[in-house]
């Protein structure tokens, strides 16, 4: 027995696993849940649409392409995915950290387009949460640094005399 949790789950597909194959019910490739393993091979697989029981058919995109099984296929989605994810995330939150630091205990200004804000300056958004200014762009932008995303907010709308 193999061991998912330790091993590489992506190098071999196993019961309970999702893959791609083609339905007769469906009559056109679905997702499978694999259901039944022979030797190393996907044997029987049931159809997630329209919960059909049978033997697992490669799918016809697979075939052509030759690409690798459709678990590698898979854990190269999902790894590609999760670095991109990672690298965001992680630019976004070290950004934040570093200003959040800079901006020191100061109160945050509640967002408002209305208003002028200036580099470093704190607001707090209703949406993003607490962000920070990185830039000013123009007259009427400015970039937030927020803990999960970067936005580009508008500001100045009003013109005070
Ligand atoms: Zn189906």
């Amino acid at each position: 027995m193999v061991d998912r949790l330790k091993g590489h789950p992506w190098k071999s597909t196993s019961v309970g696993d999702e893959t791609d194959s083609n339905c007769p019910r469906c009559k056109e490739e679905t997702i499978h849940r694999v259901v039944a393993m022979m030797a190393e091979e996907v044997h029987l697989v049931i159809c997630t649409r329209c919960g059909s029981q049978h033997k697992y058919r490669p799918s016809l995109a697979a075939m052509r392409k030759k690409v690798p099984l459709p678990s590698e296929r898979q854990a190269r989605l999902l790894k590609k995915i999760a670095s991109s994810q990672a690298s965001k995330d992680g630019e976004s939150l070290e950004d934040w950290r570093k200003l959040k630091e800079f901006a020191g205990e100061g109160q945050p200004l509640p967002y408002d387009q209305n208003v002028s804000y200036h580099e470093n300056q704190a607001i707090q958004h209703p949406t993003f949460g607490l962000g920070f200014v990185r830039t000013v762009i123009d007259a009427s932008k400015v970039e937030v640094v927020f803990e999960r995303e970067v936005k580009i907010l508008a500001m100045n709308r009003l013109k005070s005399d």
